[in-house]
């Protein structure tokens, strides 16, 4: 049987095999709980701190500013609830998040609180002065994703998080899809949180962090026991945790070459189809994070492709993931205005470090084939 190809590392990546390793220890030996104080416990507290200080280096913050949660969508939540808790306010985010932020939004309106929700061009690019026209006194978190999952579209964070700082708001970005992927340095970036997901960057599941600028106003988001500095209660999930630090350690080690890598594989699909003829466009803005390929087939059905590929033996991703009741076309690809003809026919494409350019020959081929 041929090789299944895998070609949807935005909706999650194959586990590292170093990650692997290093979280095997802590599955099976090293079970002790952190909290507890016997050397039973001794490593399994000295490896929740090492990855602590890893990640914290993979992106340029302090180790008390790193705090474990189960994913990017807790991360996200904790960002728009926990601050809406300590400082009220207005925030601000834009329509393109992904539904972590937006349905979080929707349950503090629920509350009586303001969320404004802020447009984007056809490339889903979140304008400066979209976000000075709205930004007011009375604003006190700006939540801008980092880069977008469907179309790929990477935000001036840095220039957002000024406007922002000046207003005296804080900055959050959900920057789920661009961790490990593009170079992320807190500092220059000047964001006070971060959301973050191992899953997608060759971690495992079900663990990711928020970095919390030290100093930020925000309420503490699990009650319970002292863990994660009494502001995110519950056993950590040790092995996890391990394994998210050393997947972003690797990740982020050859963070260029495999952007390299990415962009050719990236070439080589759109130059594929091209050459085959096939009348496509491709969405996003031309700074975008590497591998994310959102493409259009006018007069096509985007779910219809997909499962044929799924018959060719590839896994993809359609661009228009039923989200609302009127429609199909999904917040994102009306959000960046897309016609309707070619948002029903959208498709994501999302190569990661483990694809080839055998892989990316067969896409193009069985697309072909199937658009043909
Ligand atoms: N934010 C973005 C941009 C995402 O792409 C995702 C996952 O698809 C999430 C948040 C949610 O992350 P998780 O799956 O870790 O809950």
């Amino acid at each position: 049987m041929e090789k299944y190809i895998y070609a949807d590392n935005a909706a999650t990546t194959r586990l590292d095999d170093d990650a692997f390793n290093a979280m095997k220890p802590y599955l099976l030996q090293e079970y002790g709980n952190a909290s507890q104080p016997y050397s039973f416990s001794r490593n399994v507290k000295s490896a929740i701190k090492d990855a602590r200080c890893t990640i914290a280096e993979c992106i340029n913050a302090n180790e008390d500013e790193i705090f474990f949660t189960s994913g990017g969508t807790e991360s996200d939540n904790w960002a728009i609830k926990g601050c809406n808790a300590a400082k009220g306010g207005t925030t601000i985010t834009s329509a393109i998040e992904h539904h972590a932020i937006l349905n979080a939004c929707k349950d503090i309106e629920k509350d009586g609180c303001c969320v404004k929700y802020l447009k984007v061009d056809n490339e889903g690019k979140v304008h400066a002065q979209t976000l000075r026209d709205a930004i007011t006194g009375d604003t006190s978190l700006v939540s801008i994703m980092f880069a977008n999952n469907e179309i790929g579209t990477i935000q001036d964070i840095e220039e957002l998080a000024k406007i922002t700082h000046e207003k005296g708001a804080n900055f959050h970005s959900d920057a789920v899809q661009a961790l490990g992927h593009v170079k992320i340095d807190v500092k220059e970036l000047g964001v006070d949180m971060l959301s973050a997901s191992a899953h997608k960057f060759n971690g495992p599941k079900g663990v990711g962090f928020l970095y919390i600028k030290k100093g930020t106003e925000i309420a503490r988001f699990i009650s319970g026991g002292m863990q994660e500095n009494g502001m995110r209660a519950g056993t950590e999930n040790t092995a996890a945790i391990v394994g998210m630090a050393a997947a972003l350690k690797k990740n982020c080690s050859v963070i260029d070459e495999t952007e390299k890598k990415l962009h050719k594989l990236e070439e080589a699909l759109i130059g594929g189809l091209r050459n085959n003829n096939i009348d496509f466009v491709r969405n996003g803005d031309d700074k975008r994070i590497p591998g994310n390929i959102s493409l259009s087939f006018p007069g096509e059905d985007g779910e219809a492709i997909l499962h044929r590929m799924d018959l060719n033996g590839i896994a993809i991703s359609t661009g228009s993931a039923c989200d609302s009741k009127n429609t199909n076309i999904s917040h994102v690809l009306q959000a960046i205005g897309l016609d309707e003809n070619l948002a029903h026919g959208t498709i994501r494409i999302s190569l990661g470090k483990y694809n080839t350019q055998d892989d990316v020959e067969k896409i193009v081929a069985a697309l072909t084939k199937i658009i043909k």
